[in-house]
This record gives structure tokens, C-alpha cells and sequence, in this order.
């Protein structure tokens, strides 16, 4: 019989780390490597990460988390990448050296830039064809800003020597020595340049921004064959390619219209499948394709972001050293029954969806003598749930219905008494995972889908399990909290504008 292999590799690129996930047939995990790497901030508001590094550190992880389970390179079916979205490289086609060092999504020098092109009767040409807010997040920006600032690169460009991509482009191309140049439609979706109606790069906006058509991959399915890496001397097929939101809407088998995931980590994602047809938000979220399996129709799925969630925990640590690590937020908060009459807007860098003031900072309001830490920690609690409740009031209104559960995720969920606040403020049914690596499932399901490792989505949800269900039991004693928390909202918005 020939030989079976047993396992899916997933390379999940984020923003602090470079990791690898072994899965196996029943979706558990089988091992994990992982290693951060370095943030560059050379001016105020740039971020950059070294290209070169990110490869080094993603090969470092595989041949890693190869090595230390004793498995053979032939025991990997396929490969599947989910990577940090939006970060942009462009590299030179010839020797495959990077032009500059990547551009991390959160790098805000093309910030003026976008501000006027929003404004532009452009700006909602944009918009319709992309389903994004212009904003100096998404790649176009980025892209622009290399070709008319790196000495040489417009020139390069101009000769058709310059290849463009985001993280998993990037992945590709190293992986395969230079053969691939691809990307997948939900990277390609969070660039700015890419029509999400008809898949495919827009001419219009290329021309306004004056970006050459020759430096784009070609842009596949999220489960294609996106070429063979080449690892010690063996050929393993990548399978599966999706940004990191969208590998967590997969990998908790978010598969009906309406299912939505959250995840919980420094910000809080939230994603929500809309099935075959792109909503438009009235509501300041953002339309983007969830994936798309090959033969199929795109799934098209809605977006919010909160800038601060458990980010706020850290503040608490590193800020006002009330607690030595996250998890005793949890005890703390647990100490009062309420928070007192008080709201915490942690509005530390402005706010996102559907608030979108980057001009508003936090805030603590409502102290009165009788106010303590254990109120000041579990108000802090509460502003995640709060925020997170606002995106799904949001999307509520954009769907026209309710949303039916919620699936969530990340390092915050650890903590119990933030996930029941989450279930009672919004009166939902909140689900946790078996497996809460999501983004690194769903990287997984998507290159084993390719390569017939699972038969089809159906088998995998079969084995998807959740760990278990919080439901709402104390909706009551938050509707107050509710109604103090959009008044302090408001007080918040503005703020460092008005100096
Ligand atoms: P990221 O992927 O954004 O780096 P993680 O998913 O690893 O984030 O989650 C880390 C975040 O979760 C941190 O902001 C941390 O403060 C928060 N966090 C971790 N554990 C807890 C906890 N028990 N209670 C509240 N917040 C927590």
C-alpha cells in the first residue's frame, strides 16, 4: 500500500511570532514550535519587521516541530499558511532580496496619505469595490509608499523586475525558491487594490495609485495548488492560504450565514459569515471574503475590530502594576460584585469599529469615594465585553437579524468571568473550542481540504469539537452598565483633537 501521510503542517505567521502546527486526521495537535522576532519602530507610527527574518524564523519552526516529533517530511500531506494580513514586501524579482523591510499593518506613515484619498471622490469608489474603509492598514498604501520613497524601486518596478506580496506571498516564494508567486482571495481582499465582486485586482485603483500590474501575484482559491516547498530535498505541496481572521473563521467552522467568531487577544477580532452575497455596513464594519474552496462560490463575510481588548489587562500590569500577571485580573475583579457605578472606556489609542474616533483616548468615569481596585479591574473586564458588544449590536443591525451564538477564541478567553460578562451583556450562547488554535486549524482544514486529507467541510465539522457553552444567566445587571457605558462612549470621543 502506499505510504499515508498523517499529518497537516500549518505555518501560522502573526505579528510578535512565526509557528508551527502539526495537526493529524482527528484535528488534534500534535506539536508546536514557535519564535518571536523583532519589531522595528524607526520613526513614530512606523512598523517594520525584517522579511528576511520572517522566513528564517517560519523555516526555523517547521523543520522544528519536524524534527522533535519524529516525523519524516513524507508524513506531511499538505502545507497550509495563515499569516498576519496586510503586511507588505516587495522584493526584487531576479535575486529575491528585499526591496525594504516589511511594512506591518499597523504602520501608520501613509496615514495623511489616506485621509485625502478617503475624502477623494475616489474614496467610496474604493470602498464599494473593496468592501474596506480607505485606511493606511490595508496594503495599497504601503505598496505605493515603497515604489516612491525606496531609491531604485519605482525604476525596477517599471522593468518588471519587482515582485509585490503580502506575508504568505512572501512564504510561497521562499518556500518554492522563487517558483511561486501567488496569494490567496482573502489576503488579497485586505489589500485595497482587489475588487471582492469580481475577484480580481482592480484597474482603476492600480491606475489611481499608480501601482504597476506586474508586481501582483496571481491570486488562487483559498485550497489550490499554490506550488511545492522545497524542504531538504523533498517536495511537499502547499494546499491551503488564508489571512489570519479568516483561518479563524474556518477553523471554528463558522460554515452557515450568520456564524460569527470572536477573538480575544491584545484586540478583538470579530468576523461573521454572510454567506454568498457581500453586505454593505451602514455601520462602519468592513465586507471581505471569508474563503473560497475550490470549484465554489466566494463566502463573504463582515468585520470589526476593537484596538484595545486584553491589551487593557496589560495596562493594568504594566500601567498601574495592580496585578503581576493577566490571569489575576480574574480573582481581582471577582472581589466586588459590580463595578460600582463606574466605566472604563479603554480607549488608549483611539477607537475602532463602529466608533472609528482615532481621536478619542480612555477614560474612568463615575468614581466616588467608595471606589476601589477590585471595581477599577472588573470595570476593565467589562470594557472588553462592552466594545465587543458594541461590534455585535453592529452587525446585528447590518444583517437585520440576530446573531445565533458565538464562537470565541484567543488568550483573554482563559478567563472565565470576562466570557460569562460577554454571554450576559449581550445575551448570547458563547461556545469555546476543543482546540484553541483556530487561526492554525483553519490553516490545516484548508490544505488538507486541497489535497483530499478530509473528504470534504462536513467531515471536518464532524470531528470539530467545542469544549463547552457558556449561556447568559444575569442579563438584568447589566442593563445599566449598558446605559452608562454609551454615555461615557461619547465623553471619551474627541478628546486628544481637542487639546
Ligand atoms: P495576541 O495573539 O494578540 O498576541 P493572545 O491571544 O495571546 O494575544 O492573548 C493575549 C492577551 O490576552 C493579552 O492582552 C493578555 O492581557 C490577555 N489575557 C491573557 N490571559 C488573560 C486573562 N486570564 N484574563 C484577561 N486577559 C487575559
Amino acid at each position: 500500500m502506499a505510504h499515508q501521510p498523517k499529518y497537516i503542517l500549518a505555518l501560522d505567521q502573526g505579528t510578535s511570532s512565526s509557528r508551527a502546527i502539526l495537526f493529524d486526521h482527528d484535528l488534534n495537535i500534535v506539536g508546536i514550535s514557535q519564535e518571536e522576532f523583532k519589531q522595528y519602530y524607526p520613526n513614530e507610527g512606523w512598523v517594520e519587521h525584517d522579511a528576511t527574518e520572517i522566513w528564517d524564523t517560519q523555516l526555523k519552526v517547521a523543520k522544528q516541530v519536524i524534527k522533535e516529533n519524529n516525523i519524516q517530511l513524507s508524513d506531511i500531506a499538505s502545507i497550509g499558511i495563515t499569516n498576519q494580513r496586510e503586511t507588505t514586501i516587495l522584493w526584487n524579482a531576479d535575486t529575491g532580496e528585499p526591496l525594504y523591510r516589511a511594512i506591518v499593518w499597523q504602520d501608520r506613515r501613509t496615514s495623511s496619505f489616506c485621509s485625502k484619498l478617503k475624502e477623494s471622490e475616489f474614496g467610496p469608489i474604493i470602498q464599494e469595490k473593496t468592501g474596506l474603509i480607505v485606511d493606511a492598514y490595508f496594503s495599497a498604501s504601503k505598496v505605493k509608499w515603497i515604489l516612491d520613497h525606496v531609491e531604485g524601486a519605482r525604476e525596477l518596478a517599471n522593468e518588471g523586475k519587482v515582485k509585490f506580496g503580502t506575508v504568505d506571498s512572501w512564504l510561497m516564494y521562499k518556500l518554492s525558491n522563487g517558483k511561486s508567486h501567488f496569494t490567496d482571495v482573502t489576503n488579497a481582499s485586505r489589500t485595497m487594490i482587489f475588487n471582492i465582486a469580481e475577484l480580481q485586482w482592480d484597474k482603476d485603483i492600480l491606475q489611481h495609485l499608480d501601482i504597476p500590474e506586474s508586481i501582483l501575484p496571481e491570486v488562487k482559491c483559498s485550497t489550490d495548488n499554490f506550488g511545492f516547498a522545497e524542504i531538504d530535498g523533498q517536495s511537499i505541496s502547499i494546499g491551503g492560504v488564508a489571512g489570519d481572521q479568516q483561518a479563524a473563521l474556518f477553523g471554528q467552522i463558522c460554515r452557515e450565514k450568520g456564524a460569527t467568531k470572536i477573538t480575544y487577544g491584545t484586540g478583538c477580532f470579530m468576523m461573521t459569515n454572510t454567506g454568498e452575497q457581500i453586505v454593505r455596513s451602514s455601520n462602519q464594519l468592513l465586507s471581505t471574503i471569508g474563503w473560497q474552496l475550490k470549484g465554489e462560490k466566494p463566502v463573504y463575510a463582515m468585520e470589526g475590530s476593537v484596538f484595545v481588548g486584553g491589551a487593557i489587562i496589560q495596562w493594568l500590569r504594566d500601567g498601574l502594576n495592580l496585578i503581576s500577571d493577566s490571569s489575576e485580573s480574574e480573582a481581582l475583579a471577582q472581589k466586588v460584585e459590580d463595578s460600582g457605578g463606574i466605566v472604563f472606556v479603554p480607549a488608549l489609542t483611539g477607537l475602532g469599529a463602529p466608533h472609528w474616533d482615532q481621536y478619542a483616548r480612555g477614560l474612568i468615569i463615575g468614581l466616588t469615594r467608595d471606589t476601589n481596585k477590585y471595581h477599577i479591574a472588573r470595570a476593565a473586564l467589562e470594557s472588553i465585553a462592552l466594545q465587543v458588544n458594541d461590534l455585535i449590536t453592529a452587525i446585528e443591525k447590518d444583517l437585520g437579524e440576530e446573531l445565533p451564538y458565538i464562537k470565541a477564541d484567543g488568550g483573554a478567553i482563559k478567563n472565565k468571568l470576562l466570557v460569562q460578562m460577554q454571554a450576559d451583556i449581550s445575551n448570547k450562547s458563547i461556545v469555546l473550542p476543543r482546540i484553541l488554535e483556530s487561526t492554525a486549524l483553519g490553516a490545516a482544514c484548508l490544505a488538507g481540504l486541497s489535497v483530499n486529507f478530509w473528504t470534504d467541510i462536513e467531515e471536518i465539522s464532524e470531528k470539530w469539537q467545542a469544549d463547552q457553552t457558556i449561556e447568559a444567566k444575569n442579563t438584568d445587571a447589566y442593563i445599566n452598565v449598558k446605559k452608562l457605558w454609551n454615555k461615557a462612549i461619547e465623553r471619551s470621543k474627541l478628546w486628544a483633537d481637542m487639546v
